[in-house]
């Protein structure tokens, strides 16, 4: 296990993969997987590079994919993994909940090299549906076998809503919310707890669930099942009651050698952002924080990636380290494969102007292409682009007759102006 060889000082093949992928000090990145303030996702069941998030680590993207119970369609989620993983995301996360859950999984885990998260307590919903039971009939062995399936097939990180407690849950009449709760997971846990009259079992029997992740160094992410969907919800009661219980989850797994993460909001007004992953950060003793956006507005609806990628620069910059990326369906239907690479690339950005302040090689290629604008060089500046052919095509959609500058200003271009003047060329 990662956090055991870490606090045996050994260094594993994982450790010294991410070490040298991200250019960071191999001891440093030993010593913070070793007390969990990084962690490395791997399964020990799947075949792919390992991926690094937590302190001392560049920001990293996640982006989601999965059918719903409306579309169910496999061979566009196994391309939608493979446009996420193109346009830079680090990890995905399948949370499909239509269509044959098991066979997409393993589907994508085939043909996708990327590692990946899932919410298991989706599946375990799944099997109560397909028995013709009520999502609330869902067994605890329902939601302990989902979670077992899914490690054994190589899932790396698993969401786990066992902040969702029963005390939390009564809590809810106390402390009203205008939008309630938005987390599919979190609410099927609260609805679950008033049917059944009972504990979270994930949150009752934490260590088994520990126990079934150690076998696989499977990471754990308890997600924030209470989180708020709006801004008037924002880092309320119930909001920080969950992370606080999240916090002392944490404690737990780190006793146990599971590596573990924090998923944080959701929608946060600007400025309290930062206050929000201080906060998380104390309350979980500095465990990686990954956060989903953050939306910093409720009417971006159809442009969410733009405002979560507000939110996820301002996020990574207070010290969040792992963004979720929106897409521009947010709110309004599952994303098509454009609208994926859209969230991926919006969120890439904001995790990559937070990274270029940091790590010398992100900012040597925001460098290199200013060196390529002044020297008005349009192939190096397409080549260098996010989104190489989506710049290739708007500059030959809109091909200027001088090629030496863009349509923009053509002859009026300031850079090749000035550089005129300064080399000599005119005004002799
Ligand atoms: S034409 Fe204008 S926009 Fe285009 S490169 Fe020159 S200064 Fe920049």
């Amino acid at each position: 296990m990662q956090v055991i060889e870490a606090r045996r000082g050994i260094a594993t093949e994982e450790m010294k993969f991410v070490a040298s992928k991200e250019g960071v000090d191999l001891d440093k990145l030993i010593r913070n997987v070793a007390n969990g303030r990084a962690v490395i996702f791997k399964n020990v069941k799947h075949d792919v590079e390992p991926v690094g998030v937590g302190k001392g680590l560049k920001v990293k993207v996640n982006a989601n994919i999965g059918t719903s119970m409306d579309i169910v369609d496999v061979e566009a989620e196994i391309k939608k993994a493979k446009i996420a993983k193109e346009y830079g995301a680090d990890t995905i996360m399948d949370l499909s909940t239509g269509g044959d859950l098991d066979l997409i999984r393993r589907r994508i885990l085939k043909e996708v090299k990327i590692v990946m998260g899932t919410v298991p307590i989706y599946e375990a919903a799944w099997y109560a549906l397909k028995r013709g039971d009520a999502i609330v009939e869902m067994s605890e062995d329902d939601m302990f076998k989902a979670v077992e399936t899914h490690l054994k097939d190589g899932i790396d990180f698993v969401t786990i809503h066992a902040g969702v407690t029963k005390e939390a849950v009564e809590k809810m009449k106390d402390f009203k919310r205008i939008v309630g709760t938005v987390s599919r997971g979190g609410t099927f846990h609260a609805a679950w707890i008033l049917h059944n009259k009972k504990e979270n079992p994930f949150y009752k029997n934490f260590d088994y669930l520990l126990e079934l992740l150690a076998e696989y160094d499977a990471t754990v992410s308890l997600g924030d099942g209470l989180r708020p969907g709006g801004l008037p919800d924002a880092t309320d009661f119930l909001q920080i009651h969950e992370l606080y219980t999240i916090g002392k989850l944490v404690r737990r797994a780190r006793e146990k050698g599971v590596q573990a993460i924090v998923e944080g909001p959701g929608h946060i007004p600007i400025d309290q952002i930062e206050a929000n992953v201080k906060m998380a950060k104390i309350a979980t003793d500095e465990a990686p924080f990954y956060v989903l956006g953050p939306l910093v507005t409720d009417i971006a609806s159809g442009y969410d990636h733009i405002n979560g990628a507000i939110g996820g620069a301002i996020a990574a910059m207070a010290g969040a380290d792992f963004l979720c990326y929106v897409t521009p369906a947010e709110h309004l239907a599952l994303p098509n494969e454009q609208e994926v690479k859209e969230g991926v690339i919006a969120t890439r950005i904001a995790a990559h102007a937070v990274n270029l302040i940091r790590f010398r090689d992100e900012y040597e290629w925001d460098y290199e292409m200013s060196r390529a604008r002044g020297e008005l060089r349009w192939g190096k500046q397409i080549k260098l682009s996010i989104d190489r052919k989506n710049a290739e095509k708007i500059r030959k959609e809109r091909y200027p007759e001088n090629p030496e500058v863009c349509t923009m200003c053509g002859e009026l271009c300031a850079i090749k102006l000035l550089r005129e003047y300064l080399d000599g060329k005119k005004g002799e």
